[in-house]
């Protein structure tokens, strides 16, 4: 899960890495410390780029700029809460970031002179990177000759070993620091967080629930943003049956889901939801094999979803197993009809997209 930057700097707060000093904006009207820096919190990067972050220095500009940015949609994204942080006066944007390496299963230390907005454009080559022990003191020497700031080598050891800490006590997998400034009175600031959580761990973080946007708790997996049959199914083999009895008909799959055995009525009609969302969808197969999921559950979400969702593509049905007779008999009441097999709903989907 990807925090948003307000919440990556807060956990980077409790671990006492050095972070602006700032304010939560929730609506036009909250009164604020000028000047400030006010910044869209949306669930991806580019803000700079696409007008998401604003300088504002008097009360007019800043009142105009808070009014732009809940209404300022970047890459999709509209913000519920806008940040706003003190204005730090630049020297230097550097690029820092712990994270888990996978290949080499050890903590790794990426840095770059010129971080900020333009880092991407950085070949690979050009980082200072070193997996870390926790022999801090070096580090921040190596760091800080990297970096050309040696009067700071211990503030960076400092600030790294607390990044150290703040990944593991968080089970984060990311914490990144771009930019990282210097300010002109010589202090390091976290100008920009970001920081991945691992979903492994949701367990042992209570905390985690008031996150504004937590994974989707469903196995939905997009498979083609431009597919036209979208599936739903219960138990992953019969998912991906259903998926491949779909591309062996020469259709093409939009998704893979499987709902599980403790689906019931509100979350099959989210299914339904995230499905309907994909614009290219032209037809739902609904594939399930009742064991523990109940059949009459799925009916009742599949009655909702037809009141409920505008748009609706139609649907494709075969039901069988655990209560598939109440089933049947609430379908009935609603005019649902279903197929008695799989090959029969791929047939119909078939008829009915190539039309
Ligand atoms: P991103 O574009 O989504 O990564 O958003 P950032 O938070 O990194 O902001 C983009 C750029 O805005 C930074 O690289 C800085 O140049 C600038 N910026 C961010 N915070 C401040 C600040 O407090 N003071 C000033 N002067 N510039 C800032
Ligand atoms: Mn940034």
């Amino acid at each position: 899960m990807n925090l948003l930057e307000y919440e990556a700097k807060q956990l980077l707060k409790n671990s006492d890495v050095p972070t602006p000093s700032s304010q939560l904006i929730l609506d036009a009207n909250t009164h604020i410390t000028l000047p400030v820096v006010l910044k869209s919190q949306v669930p991806t990067g580019g803000r700079g780029k696409h007008g998401g972050v604003i300088v504002a220095t008097t009360k007019d500009v800043a009142s105009d700029a808070i009014k732009t940015l809940f209404t300022l949609p970047i890459k999709g994204f509209v913000p519920k809460k806008i940040l706003a942080e003190e204005l730090l006066l630049i020297r230097c944007e550097f690029y820092l970031s712990i994270s888990i390496d996978r290949d080499t299963s050890t903590i790794r230390l990426l840095a770059h002179k010129s971080g900020g907005m333009e880092i991407e454009s950085e070949d690979h080559e050009s980082f200072f990177s070193r997996i870390i022990s926790t022999d801090f003191k070096q580090v921040g020497d190596e760091l800080a000759d990297y970096l050309a700031i040696p009067n700071l080598a211990f503030t960076l050891g400092d600030i790294v070993k607390k990044l150290y800490h703040c990944l593991i006590e968080n089970d984060a997998t990311l914490i990144e620091i771009n930019p990282l400034i210097l300010t002109t009175d010589t202090r390091l600031v976290a100008g920009d967080a970001k920081i991945v959580v691992d979903d492994a761990a949701q367990f042992r973080h209570a905390d985690w629930k008031s996150y504004e946007y937590r994974p989707d708790d469903s196995n939905f997996v997009l498979l083609d943003d431009h597919g036209t049959v979208a599936t739903i199914a219960n138990g992953a083999g019969l998912a991906m049956a259903t998926v491949d009895a779909v591309e062996e008909s020469g259709l093409h799959s939009a998704n893979f889901l499987d709902i599980g055995g403790g689906a019931n009525k509100e979350s099959v009609l989210d299914a339904f939801r995230t499905i309907t969302k994909q614009s290219s969808v032209k037809a739902i197969v609904i594939n399930i094999f009742a064991g523990i999921t109940r059949c009459d559950e799925v009916a009742k979400a599949i009655i909702a979803a037809k009141q409920q969702i505008d748009f609706l593509p139609p649907l494709f049905i075969r039901l069988t197993g655990t209560n598939a007779d109440a089933a049947n008999t609430l379908l009935n009441e609603h005019h649902i009809s279903q197929f008695p097999s799989l090959k029969a709903c791929i047939s119909a989907v078939k008829e009915s997209v190539e039309k």
